[in-house]
């Protein structure tokens, strides 16, 4: 029976393992590894009816990760540690011949620069050697990827506007505190927004374009403009797209916060000198403040994640809107978690089941948007993430040139 190896312990782990602890006929035994040992047996201790073995493991070292495959003989490893590993785990997977699974492109420490250029240097290597690697299979990248293969399979002849929105609508009751890893989290929003837009890539000062949105069973929430790496894989993969834009709801509260942060240095990503020692603020800061998974118990309410397009079908104009709403009190419910993390929990686990069964196995390097999206979204709504299509009804916020 195939062995799986899960990298990392966190807040999104934490889900993942939750789903894959619930089919020991597919996952008989899950080798967990992680930088912080005491958080892989705490894992696996959580999941009693799954056989977890957990093992220490700094990921950065590919001979470290190569040591464990060729011990545990794993089919496929699932890299829910941090885009930094990425590239290590990588070249580890094609060492012990190994399926690679993750959900976020690789981000060089010094340079928060998302690119795939990296990672899909690997393609020949990873054909070569018969080898799948499945890049960026959360929510966002990854369930928003599969809803544009959905629409270009199923709903449009040509997509030409594509636009991905992702409202947060809780509350976790805390002054200010991100939804998943805060390093990676803010490296992220506070760079310039960028969206593509006729082959071209445009940049705008970072959280300087926002709009009111409708989110179905929300109401109205600011949606802020960043820049996120689907739009890369995307525009590539469905070249009839004009513009392809990203955007992030986030409430006053966080937004005075963040400013103050920036403001005061605090999501600086360089060293700085402290008292004789070396300090990088942004990692000081994430040491201050609440670790995303405590935040689970107390969330409440709406997370909404989206992709509105509009295009061409049988010659008539369309727009579709696919999306997912669900509650964090649900995410609690079924795993534990808070939404967010849940969210990009859950579809690895039906990426890992998928690999498993043959379905998604195809040699090479490919984001999701490359695979077939209807087996990931049939089994969507079983796994707890509901998905729902509305067809030339678009939201009413985003204006979309003829
Ligand atoms: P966390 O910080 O909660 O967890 C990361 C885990 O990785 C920790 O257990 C950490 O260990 C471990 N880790 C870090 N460095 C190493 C290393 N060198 N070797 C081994 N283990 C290491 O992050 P999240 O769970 O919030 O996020 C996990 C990933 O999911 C990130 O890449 C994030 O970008 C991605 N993500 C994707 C989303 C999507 O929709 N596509 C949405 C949200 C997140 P330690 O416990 O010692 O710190």
């Amino acid at each position: 029976m195939p062995k799986v190896m899960v990298v990392g312990a966190g807040a999104v782990a934490q889900v993942t393992l939750c789903k894959l602890a619930r089919r020991p006929d597919l996952f008989p035994e899950i080798v967990l590894a992680s930088r912080t040992f005491s958080k892989c047996k705490d894992l696996a201790d959580r999941f009693p009816q799954a056989r977890i073995i957990p093992e220490p493991l700094d990921a950065d070292k590919v001979e470290n990760t190569v040591t464990l495959l060729k011990k545990h003989k794993p089919t496929l490893l699932l890299n829910l540690a941090l885009p930094y590993q990425d590239l290590a785990l990588m070249e580890a997977c094609l060492e012990g011949g190994v399926d690679y699974i993750d959900t976020a492109s690789y981000e060089p420490p010094d340079t928060p620069l998302y690119e795939y250029k990296y990672q899909w240097a690997y393609q020949e290597r990873y054909q070569q050697a018969g080898l799948t690697a499945i890049l960026g299979i959360g929510f966002d990248p990854g369930v928003t990827n599969a809803f544009v293969a959905y629409a270009a399979k199923h709903l449009f002849d040509e997509i030409h506007y594509l636009d991905i929105i992702d409202c947060n609508a809780g509350d976790h009751g805390r002054p200010f505190a991100t939804n998943f890893n805060l390093e990676i989290n803010l490296r992220e929003i506070t760079q310039p927004g960028r969206y593509y837009q006729d082959g071209k890539l445009i940049e705008v000062p970072p959280l300087s374009v926002s709009q009111d949105v409708r989110f179905p069973e929300i109401g109205i929430r600011r949606a802020y403009l960043i820049f996120h790496e689907e739009l890369e894989s995307l525009v590539k993969h469905f070249p009839s797209i004009r513009r392809a834009r990203f955007w992030m709801t986030f409430s006053d509260q966080y937004l005075l916060h963040l400013r103050a942060f920036m403001n005061a240095g605090l999501t600086r990503i360089d060293e700085v000198e402290y008292e004789g020692h070396k300090v990088v603020p942004i990692k000081f800061l994430q040491k201050l403040l609440p670790d995303p998974a405590s935040l689970a118990p107390s969330y409440k309410g709406w997370v909404s994640i989206g992709v509105q397009l509009r295009g061409i079908k049988n010659g008539v104009v369309r727009t579709a809107y696919i999306y997912t709403n669900i509650r964090h009190e649900w995410a609690y419910a079924d795993c534990k978690a808070q939404g967010i993390a849940y969210t990009a929990g859950v579809p690895p686990a039906i990426a890992a089941e998928l690999m498993v069964a043959g379905i998604w196995k195809k040699p090479g390097v490919w984001n999701v948007e490359q695979l077939d999206p209807d087996p990931l979204l049939e089994r969507l709504p079983g796994a707890g993430l509901p998905w729902k299509v509305v067809i030339d009804y678009p939201l009413d916020f985003i204006d979309i040139p003829e």
